[in-house]
């Protein structure tokens, strides 16, 4: 069997649904987006209970921001790279840094607060998500945080977060255009974690704003600017 990936459409992120032997919720969108999420689940027929786990592309309040609410409905561990825990259980974003002018605006709207949640598991590079019935790894992906992380597929297959973005206005225009997106911790890094997601053979890139995004446009969109790094 593939799993799905089935995305929910939240105010201003993606959340994703994996649908193995058991089910993987790829981040918790903003503060209160817990029953929008649960109603996805069920939209597409997914139990709440086979939610096995609360796994985040990274520690921001877009996509961390219904973890303590999640983790205590769902009762089930929540997963973040070591990199990103301090985010997740300080419940602050830090600082978002942004890449240029219309970032300090979008900055100026985005509270970077969220509810603080202890996550249960420290994931990396490599970390398998077998025991779930899906065929996909952790590939660290940082750049755009230190501890941003995405889902690759055998199949090519990728869930990256925010390691770019699709379309203009966090994917409400031009969904499937890649993009830099608004901040980035580390630019060099982020660049060279896209190039390293590409040649690692992904191929169908599902993204935390917009998308899913076709490889070949994302490397013909990135690869000028992989001769700075
Ligand atoms: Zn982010
Ligand atoms: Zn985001």
């Amino acid at each position: 069997m593939i799993p799905a990936i089935f995305p929910i459409r939240l105010r201003i992120s993606m959340a994703y649904v994996i649908l193995g032997e058991r089910a993987v919720l790829v981040d918790t969108g903003s503060e209160g987006e817990e029953e929008r999420i649960l109603r996805g689940l069920r939209r597409y027929n997914v139990e709440p209970e086979r939610v096995a786990l609360l796994l985040h592309t990274h520690g921001h309040t877009d996509h961390a921001g219904s973890t303590r609410a999640l983790r205590e409905r769902l009762r089930v561990p929540a997963a973040v790279h070591a990199a990103d825990a301090a985010k997740m259980r300080a419940g602050d974003s830090g600082a978002l840094i942004p890449l240029r002018f219309s970032s300090r605006v979008v900055s100026l709207i985005i509270n970077p607060r969220f509810p603080a949640a202890e996550p249960d598991l420290l994931v990396e590079e490599g970390f398998s998500l077998g025991e779930f019935g899906i065929p996909a790894a952790v590939v660290h992906t940082p750049g755009h945080t230190p501890g941003s992380i995405s889902i690759l597929f055998d199949d090519g297959r990728a869930i990256a977060g925010d390691l770019m973005m699709g379309g203009s206005l966090g994917g409400a225009y031009h969904r499937v255009r890649p993009g830099y997106h608004y901040f980035a911790e580390d630019l060099t890094e982020l660049r060279r974690s896209i190039r390293k997601l590409l040649d690692r053979g992904a191929k169908t890139i599902y993204v935390g704003h917009g998308g899913p995004l076709e490889a070949g446009r994302v490397r013909e969109r990135f690869a000028p600017d992989f001769r700075a790094i």
